[in-house]
């Protein structure tokens, strides 16, 4: 990671990346204040026109899934944010409308939780087509058994680190060699940590210490979540081991997921980083996204 220092002045990073976000169901015009440069939205929004003071954009646009699953009947979600796949065949005409909106990745949900989910033949269609497109494939997966379903279905990222259940020690270090987990560690609970904070925090505990890639992601739109650098989700990321190093590691990661973000900001974080983990997250979340000629006024 390329940082460099202004001197006396606080550091420079990429711009720091939420790889989880709902731009139709949060304000993102304070993202940038915020330390957030480069964000991925996660489903439910096309771009809608000129907007200032956003970060840079990469987007699934529509949640694929199985006729009435989730989140289709979820009441946050309005109906034309899902596609329905019912069968392989749907599944290429599901994966080209998202491509021909823009799509960068793929969001699908199998959430067994929240109504029926994807079966095993048009999942793999999904995958299939996606991957013959070059399109990254993520999904959303909830319920005992839905996360070794889509790692076997040769899905590349987690939306979540996956919270339902423990997963065993040999899946989670097969799934390490090549996923990446997006983390989003704090809507469980949003600092009263819940049992599913517990098992995610063990499961990605686990992915991490065997090489797995995290990225920093919140889910923004998803309760009461701060816009901008999450001081909680940064204090849950080291809580699963993860060194002050690695945090910016899953915030700066340059193309992950195969994304091609413009790449108009840095983040810029004020004063001298703190030594050890203690005080880290504090300094953190005082970090603002900047244009380089932002930047230069600085210097
Ligand atoms: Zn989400």
């Amino acid at each position: 990671m390329t940082t460099h220092f202004l001197h006396g002045r606080g550091a420079v990073y990429p711009g720091f990346l939420d790889a989880h976000v709902h731009l139709a169901l949060s304000d993102p015009g304070q993202l940038l204040t915020g330390g957030i440069a480069r964000v991925l939205d996660l489903g439910g929004w096309l771009p809608d026109g000129l907007r200032t003071s956003m970060p840079d954009l990469a987007y699934a646009h529509q949640f694929v899934t199985a006729p009435g699953g989730y989140p289709s009947r979820a009441d946050w979600a309005q109906p034309g944010w899902s596609c329905p796949v019912a069968s392989p065949a749907d599944a290429v005409s599901a994966v080209d409308l998202q491509v021909a909106a823009g799509a960068s990745v793929l969001k699908i949900t199998l959430n067994s939780a929240a109504g029926p989910v994807l079966g095993a033949e048009a999942l793999a269609a999904l995958v299939g087509r996606a991957h013959e497109l070059r399109l990254p494939v993520v999904a959303h997966a909830e319920g005992a058994g839905q996360a070794e379903r889509a790692f076997t279905a040769g899905v590349d990222a987690f939306a979540h680190t996956p919270f339902s259940e423990r997963l065993g020690d040999g899946l989670v270090t097969a799934m390490a060699a090549r996923m990446t987990w997006i983390s989003t560690l704090d809507i469980h609970g949003w600092g009263s940590p819940t049992v599913a904070f517990e098992i995610a925090s063990d499961n990605l505990r686990r992915f991490h210490c065997n090489g797995g890639r995290v990225l920093y992601g919140t889910d923004l739109g998803n309760g009461p979540l701060p816009i901008g650098v999450n001081h909680r989700e940064i204090v849950a990321l080291l809580g699963a081991g993860l060194t002050p190093d690695d945090v910016l590691a899953a915030l700066c990661s340059s193309a992950p997921l195969g994304l091609t973000t413009p790449d108009s900001r840095v983040t810029f974080i004020p004063g001298e980083r703190p030594q050890g983990p203690g005080a880290f997250a504090d300094w953190l979340v005082t970090a603002r996204a900047l244009t380089r000629p932002e930047l230069e006024v600085l210097a």
